[in-house]
């Protein structure tokens, strides 16, 4: 996985295409990553008893990782992430800056 939690993102596809926001969760099996408050839908809850009042709630649903672009926290810019081996250890490296992320 490429991308992990905290790391800041912007939207690339999509209905939130433009936006920059910061990974919540990372679904590494389904390839997918929930992003604070992009990809809101309203759902309408109906009251399950009696006196009690039907709600709206606002869900975020994950996007799949292809939607999404790390946002290098060193050239600020969308980018690519490419990895590097420093002293066995995997690192993410910016392909624009070459800074480790
Ligand atoms: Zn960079």
């Amino acid at each position: 996985m490429k991308l992990k939690k905290g790391d800041n993102v912007k939207i690339v596809l999509g209905k939130d295409k433009g936006k920059e926001a910061k990974i919540e969760k990372v679904f590494s099996k389904t390839q997918k990553v929930l992003v604070h408050g992009v990809n809101q839908y309203k759902r309408h809850l109906k009251a399950r008893s009696q006196g009690q009042p039907s709600e709206i709630v606002t869900i975020t649903k994950p996007l799949p990782l292809s939607n999404v672009a790390l946002i290098c926290p060193h050239c600020k810019f969308p980018t690519r992430i490419g990895f590097k081996v420093e002293k066995n250890d995997k690192i993410r490296v910016c392909r624009k800056c070459n800074k480790k992320i």
